[in-house]
C-alpha cells in the first residue's frame, strides 16, 4: 500500500506542478494533503512510475460490486473533500463483497493538449461519514490504477460557458473551446447518444447531454444539459482528461442568504472591489421563493442585492465590481414587479437553472437578461469584458 500511495503522490505531484499544460488558472481553495511530501518528484519520473503501478485488483470495479444511487457521487464528494484535487471528480460509488463502501475517482494530468494520462483510485468511505455527509473523511484504505495512455483534455470552463450562452443564442465564434465541445459530443456518441459533432453547444448538445446526465441517475438542477464535474470526468473515460474544473462546491451562506461555496467566494471578492459590504435579498437555489424572479434563482449563483442605501453611481461601481468577478449583473429599476435592486447570476455556475442560464447569453451579447431582451442599461465606462471566477 506505500507503494500505491507514493505512486499516487507524484502521479498527483505531476498534476499539479508545473510547468504543465492548462492547470488551473484561479486555483480553489483546496488542499493537496497527499502531494505534500512528494514536491521534488520530477515530472519524468512521476510519469514512470505510475505507468509502472498498472494494479490490477479491483475486479469490482468493472465487474461486480453494488452500484450506489447516484446522490452518493454528492455525499462521497463532501466526504472526502480535501482529499480530491481540483482535477478529480467522483464517479461512482460501489460497496464491495465485504460491505466496504469505496469512491471510485477518475482524475487526471496532461504534458500537452493532446498527452494526458487517466488514472483511477478508490478511497474507501466511512459508512457514517457518508450518511452525514461529513467533510474531511480520513480514508482507511486506497487503490490506485494508473492507466497510461494519450488522451486529449478538455477544458471544462470553456465548454460550461458555450453551454450556458450557445443553446439561446446561437453558435459563438468569439467563444474558445470548439476542439473541447467536439470532443464532448465524439463522447455522447460512443456512449450510444447521437448528437451532431461541430463545436456548437446548442439545444441539440444541450438535450444528448441531458440524457448522459439522467443515464448516470441525475435529475433537476443535476440533469439540465449543462455539464458538472463529474458527468464530464464520466464521459472523458477512457477518452478525455478534464482540466480547467468548475466547482461550485456545497451549501453555504451569504449574508444570511443560501448561496454554494462558489457563488460566496465571488461575492467577497466583489465586496473588496467595491470597497463596501453587500447586502442580499434573495440567494440562490430558492424555487418558488420570489415569483417575479421567473425561476432565475431555481438553482445556483442567483443573487439579489440590495442597494435601498446606495447612491445611482455607487450602484454602477457595484454592478461594475459583479462584472469583474464573472456574474452577469444588471440594475434593475424599481418596477410594477420589484424594487430597485441589482440581480446577479455567477456565470459558470453549473448548479444554474435553465432561465439563469438565458440570461448568461443575454449578457453575452448586450441584452438585459428580461423577457423583452432589451439593451444592457449599464453605461459603458462600468462595464468590462465577459469573463468568469475562474479566469478572473
Ligand atoms: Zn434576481
Amino acid at each position: 500500500m506505500n507503494k500505491l500511495l507514493t505512486a499516487l503522490a507524484i502521479a498527483i505531484t505531476v498534476s499539479l506542478s508545473g510547468p504543465l499544460y492548462a492547470s488551473g488558472d484561479h486555483d480553489s481553495d483546496h488542499s493537496h494533503g497527499l502531494m505534500a511530501s512528494n514536491a521534488a518528484a520530477t515530472q519524468d519520473a512521476g510519469a514512470q512510475s505510475a505507468a509502472a503501478d498498472n494494479d490490477a485488483d479491483h475486479p469490482w470495479l468493472t465487474a461486480g460490486g453494488a452500484q450506489l444511487a447516484a446522490d452518493d457521487l454528492a455525499a462521497a464528494t463532501e466526504a472526502l473533500g480535501a482529499q480530491l484535487t481540483d482535477e478529480e471528480s467522483v464517479i461512482d460509488v460501489r460497496r464491495d463483497a465485504d460491505d466496504k463502501t469505496w469512491a471510485v475517482v477518475l482524475g487526471g494530468f496532461c504534458k500537452s493538449e493532446t498527452d494526458c494520462t487517466q488514472y483511477t483510485r478508490e478511497l474507501s468511505l466511512d459508512q457514517q461519514d457518508l450518511q452525514a455527509g461529513l467533510s474531511g473523511a480520513q480514508p482507511a484504505d486506497m487503490k490506485l490504477n494508473i492507466v497510461p495512455m494519450t488522451l486529449p483534455s478538455v477544458h471544462m470552463a470553456n465548454v460550461v460557458i458555450q453551454a450556458q450562452v450557445e443553446p439561446f443564442r446561437g453558435n459563438q465564434s468569439g467563444l474558445a473551446g470548439n476542439d473541447d465541445v467536439k470532443r464532448v459530443q465524439q463522447g455522447l456518441n460512443a456512449v450510444g447518444i447521437s448528437t451532431t459533432v461541430d463545436g456548437w453547444y446548442g439545444n441539440g448538445t444541450t438535450s444528448a447531454y441531458a440524457t448522459w446526465q439522467r443515464r448516470l441517475g441525475y435529475s433537476g438542477l443535476d440533469a439540465t444539459g449543462i455539464p458538472g464535474p463529474s458527468s464530464l470526468t464520466s464521459l472523458g473515460s477512457g477518452r478525455f482528461v478534464v482540466t480547467n474544473k468548475i466547482l461550485v462546491g456545497s451549501r453555504t451562506t451569504f449574508a444570511g442568504k443560501r448561496v454554494n461555496t462558489r457563488t460566496s467566494a465571488m461575492l467577497t471578492a466583489a465586496q473588496r472591489l467595491f470597497g463596501r459590504s453587500i447586502s442580499l435579498t434573495q440567494g440562490s437555489y430558492n424555487a418558488g421563493g420570489v415569483g417575479a424572479s421567473a425561476g432565475t434563482h431555481d438553482g445556483g449563483g442567483a443573487v439579489d442585492i440590495n442597494i435601498s442605501s446606495l447612491s445611482q453611481t455607487q450602484v454602477w461601481q457595484l454592478v461594475k465590481a459583479l462584472r469583474t468577478v464573472g456574474f452577469a449583473a444588471w440594475y434593475r429599476p424599481t418596477s410594477a414587479s420589484w424594487n430597485r435592486h441589482v440581480h446577479a447570476i455567477a456565470i459558470g455556475d453549473t448548479d444554474m437553472s435553465l432561465s439563469a442560464r438565458n440570461q448568461v447569453a443575454d449578457y453575452y451579447v448586450g441584452k438585459d437578461g428580461l423577457a423583452g431582451h432589451r439593451p444592457d442599461n449599464t453605461p459603458a465606462a462600468y462595464r468590462v469584458p465577459f469573463t468568469w471566477w475562474e479566469k478572473y
